[in-house]
């Protein structure tokens, strides 16, 4: 269990985190290739749910710096208001992540130099970086005009996991926004 202090500071610096590479991949693109990395570990600990070898949706109570960045920049100016149930639609939720998944795959096959070779880490990382903006911007808009982890309940991250871990279950918005409670994704299992 972390204390409040060391919970505080790993927020901190999952802001710092998120921040920097939202800032740096316009300068360097390769450092969107952070959220490639993110996403294997998500799709990892995924597998190791479904397989009860780890908790369910572990990536996002333990290791998500953008969820963790949200709750923690947004505590103070989000509205407070709960999310639209129609946000919380698994087939809106899961065509959202199905969109990205095509997004993200028919960008790098598109970024083949050729038909042999494999994309250059700069034009990669711009993908994954663009990605990552995009979301950041979501959760940012979210966030402030409903909770701070708004976010968490339609992100295509989130319900990649859920497919993968087979938690795919409808969800409605709660009040536990803070990470650390008992779904840092500020949601809960309606079935
Ligand atoms: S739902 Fe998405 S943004 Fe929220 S903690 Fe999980 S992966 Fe991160």
């Amino acid at each position: 269990m972390q204390s409040a202090r060391n919970r505080r500071v790993l927020d901190a610096l999952a802001l710092v985190f998120v921040l920097a590479v939202a800032s740096g991949g316009w300068f360097y693109p390769a450092a969107g290739l952070a959220l490639a990395v993110l996403m294997a570990v998500a799709v990892a600990l995924s597998l190791l749910g479904r397989f009860g070898a780890a908790r369910k949706r572990a990536f996002c109570n333990g290791v998500c710096p953008r969820g963790r960045a949200l709750g923690f920049a947004l505590r103070h100016f989000a509205r407070g208001k709960p999310l639209p149930r129609a946000f919380t639609d698994l087939s809106l939720r899961r065509g959202l992540c199905g969109f990205m998944m095509f997004c993200v795959i028919g960008s790098l096959v598109r970024a083949l130099p050729g038909l042999q070779g494999y994309p250059s880490l700069a034009a990669a990382g711009r993908i994954f970086w663009g990605l990552c903006v995009i979301s950041l911007a979501g959760g940012l808009v979210l966030g402030v005009l409903f909770r701070p982890r708004a976010w968490c309940v339609v992100c295509p991250m989130g319900t990649l996991q859920d497919t993968i871990a087979g938690t795919g279950a409808r969800r409605r918005m709660t009040g536990a926004d803070a990470p650390g409670t008992a779904d840092s994704r500020g949601t809960a299992l309606e079935g």
